[in-house]
């Protein structure tokens, strides 16, 4: 026997439930025995929240919302079924509706939804769901029951989050199976209290649903049907390289869940873990494709990456409560978490430094008032003494976290996250990792939370590329060079460098042009010429800077004093900044000094360059030679172009040639016994003149010969 559970998205539209009644005969064709939990038509919970709440307002709109509803499932049953199934069909769908309406308009004339009516009144979403599709199976052959969950799932009175009676539950899930044999269709996410009336399991419960199903019947797979291919390395609405995660052990998917993953719903696992019946998580609309596998093995295979996947709970807020009267105290920490557990607040996350100056705890933002007046309640003592400080709170925060069994057996991993999360400059606001290492949280500001994920994704998992963002700003000759360069090289910095670089934002004196997948290099003039947007610096920079995407290149190809004056605030922000802009590196010292002392201390680069002859590059040479132990003497260059011309035209010719006829000296003519020669052993010369006096001429490769002589 196998459960499975389709989810909303899997349901959302008729077309949805013809495949997944496909996958379903597939199944029983090939003599599979299974039950099947279905949520509600995707987004009908939401709406059915919505409806209630308007009517509680006294807002007439909830009919219309109402309306919907009953028209949304009369519609999926009328493409769906015909003849006799929709004849049987429809009076029990408008038995519903018509119960539905009196309940709404109940909750109109009195204002007042309580947990039990909201409970009721979302029952609708998954009873209809299961009633219509139960009978689109039959109608294709299958032997379907319809069975609502209320009769077997039990519970206690916690509405929105009701908490199963598991022995009650499981008996009565093997009474029921044992009297039915069709296949049955089940209602995900309702139950019933004793006494009958209808809870709920709390939001995203239908997964649970199957999971106890599984449980009770000590099934052989638990499937979790969904419109993604499994677990998968990261919220791919957050990270778009996220990538199918194969296996996972229960402790790691339990991890991932807890922390955001939506994929599984919490409570889930546990009930798979007491019967260790491996759950699988397929996709609807890629069946052929294996999904993730979830089971008590742990994949200690040389393929296995530390780092299983990365996930995050994007708003919760952080309570600190600090003093001197919490050193060497014992007990503090049973108070502390005794009233939270009074004032049934859930904790996500514990940090307690050595010193044991503070306690800090990461809940949901909505309960933060009420866990700090539990806690100051609970320390009014110390508090009139003033040994302990009113609780900080923070809100407007976020949790990510790496998760995976094996990092425990690897050194590094926390630093690796931390220079990670340091060079793109997000700030780390609490730690925290559980001594089973399985866990490494941090917790930074909500904006950051995107960055985060992806540059930690990046970090653990190498199959990936790199992403570049960069933001230019010039498109005359040496702008457009340069994106011709991009547009050119594209392809083998990804072969060869695992790097893809994206133009995001894009400049010229009168347009600027943004766009988040990546500006196309071959149409960017085009694209540009038709942005409505007006160039205006501080815009462009104040854009960039709210994007906040990782590995983000601010590309000066200007020669503009204004915009080398935001080079501090660009670097303040994390953000490299490469440039031919000589403006702000030759300017006041002490402005070039600031510049590379923020560049250092935010970890990112300040790049720019010159050159001499036909492209040599000067400052990355010298910079090199500085490296390697070279020490500058002086530096003679002729700076003027025109001058430099008139003298490579008129100062030299060859004079010798070797037998193959190539010239390997040349004379000076005004000086006509010095010459030009490319050897720096022997060089006792004050010019770019290396110790080793070969790293000049390497560095050259098949550049003009006339770029970097060394003259004795
Ligand atoms: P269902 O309607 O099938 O229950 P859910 O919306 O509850 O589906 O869960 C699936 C969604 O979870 C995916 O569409 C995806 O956007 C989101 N998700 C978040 N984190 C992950 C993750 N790590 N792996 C896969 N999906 C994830
Ligand atoms: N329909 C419910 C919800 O949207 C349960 C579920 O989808 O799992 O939360
Ligand atoms: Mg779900």
């Amino acid at each position: 026997m196998r459960v499975l559970k389709f989810g909303g998205s899997s349901v959302s539209q008729p077309e949805r439930i013809l495949m997944v009644a496909e996958i379903l005969r597939d199944y029983h064709s090939q003599g599979i025995e299974f039950a099947v939990v279905f949520s509600a038509f995707g987004g009908i919970t939401d709406s059915l929240i919505h409806m209630s709440r308007l009517a509680e307002r006294g807002d007439e709109n909830y009919f219309t919302h109402f309306e919907a509803f009953s028209q949304r499932h009369f519609h999926a049953a009328q493409a769906l079924l015909h003849g006799p199934f929709l004849e049987k069909a429809l009076p029990e769908l408008e038995n519903n509706h018509e119960v539905l309406k009196n309940l709404l308009y109940g909750i109109f004339l009195v204002r007042e939804v309580s947990p039990r009516t909201m409970d009721y009144v979302l029952s609708f979403g998954e009873r209809n769901a299961a009633y219509i599709i139960a009978h689109v199976l039959q109608q294709i052959g299958l032997p379907a029951q319809y069975l609502d969950a209320r009769k077997i799932i039990k519970t206690d009175k916690n509405f929105g989050n009701a908490k199963v009676d598991l022995e009650m539950t499981y008996e009565n899930i093997q009474d029921h199976f044992e009297q039915f044999s069709d296949i049955q269709i089940v209602t995900g996410f309702i139950a019933s209290a004793k006494g009958g009336l209808t809870t709920t399991l709390g939001r995203g419960g239908s997964d649970y649903t199957a999971a106890l199903l599984g449980a009770g019947l000590n099934a052989e797979y638990i499937e979790i049907w969904t419109d993604v291919d499994g677990v998968l390395t990261a919220d791919p609405r957050k990270v778009k390289k996220a990538f199918t995660i194969p296996t996972l052990t229960y402790a790691e998917a339990m991890e991932m869940s807890h922390f955001g993953a939506k994929v599984i719903y919490p409570p889930t696992i546990q009930p798979a873990l007491d019967q260790q019946i491996p759950l699988i998580i397929k996709n609807t609309f890629n069946p052929e494709f294996p999904g993730t596998y979830i089971s008590e093995k742990a994949d200690l295979s040389a393929q296995g990456t530390p780092v299983k996947g990365i996930s995050s709970i994007h708003h919760v807020a952080l309570l600190t409560l600090q003093g001197s009267g919490l050193f060497g105290v014992p007990g503090i920490a049973a108070r502390l978490f005794g009233a939270l557990a009074q004032a049934k607040v859930n904790v996500i996350l514990i940090t307690q430094g050595s010193s044991e100056h503070s306690i800090s705890f990461a809940v949901e933002p909505e309960l933060a008032p009420k866990a700090k007046k539990a806690v100051e309640e609970a320390f009014d003592i110390e508090r009139i003494g003033s040994l302990i400080e009113p609780v900080k709170v923070e809100d407007n925060l976020s949790v990510v976290a790496v998760i995976g069994e094996r990092m425990r057996y690897q050194p590094g991993i926390a630093g690796r996250l931390f220079q990670a999360l340091g060079k793109n400059g997000v700030n780390v606001v609490a730690i925290a990792q559980g001594s089973s290492e399985l866990n490494i949280s941090v917790v930074v500001n909500r904006e950051d939370e995107a960055k985060a994920l992806n540059v930690l994704h990046e970090a653990f998992f190498l199959s990936d590329t790199a992403e570049l963002h960069l933001f230019i700003v010039g498109v005359g000759l040496i702008g457009s060079t340069l994106l011709q360069q991009i547009q050119a090289q594209k392809e083998f910095l990804l072969r060869e460098q695992a790097l893809e670089i994206k133009v995001i934002g894009l400049a010229n004196s009168k347009r600027m042009l943004f766009q988040e997948k990546g500006i196309p290099l071959d149409r960017w003039s085009h694209e540009l010429k038709a942005s409505e947007l007006p160039m205006d610096i501080e815009g462009f920079i104040a854009r960039m800077k709210r994007l906040n995407l990782a590995n983000t290149i601010f590309v000066d190809n200007t020669a503009s004093q204004e915009i080398a004056s935001h080079y501090a605030s660009i670097l303040e922000a994390s953000i490299s900044i490469s440039t031919p802009n000589k403006i702000a590196t030759s300017s006041s010292f002490d402005q070039y000094k600031l510049l590379k002392t923020i560049a250092k201390q935010r970890g990112v680069l300040f790049q720019y360059e010159t050159n001499v002859g036909a492209g040599l590059p000067v400052i990355s040479t010298l910079n090199d030679l500085i490296l390697s132990g070279d020490r500058i003497r002086k530096i003679e260059a002729v700076l003027s172009g025109s001058l430099s011309f008139i003298f490579n035209n008129f100062a030299g010719r060859p004079v010798q040639r070797n037998r193959q006829g190539s010239p390997t000296a040349w004379v000076y003519r005004t000086r006509p016994k010095r010459r030009f020669t490319w050897s720096g052993r022997k060089a006792k010369t004050d010019h770019f003149s290396p110790r080793n006096g070969n790293s000049l001429r390497s560095r050259r490769g098949n550049r003009s010969a006339g770029a970097s002589r060394t003259m004795r």
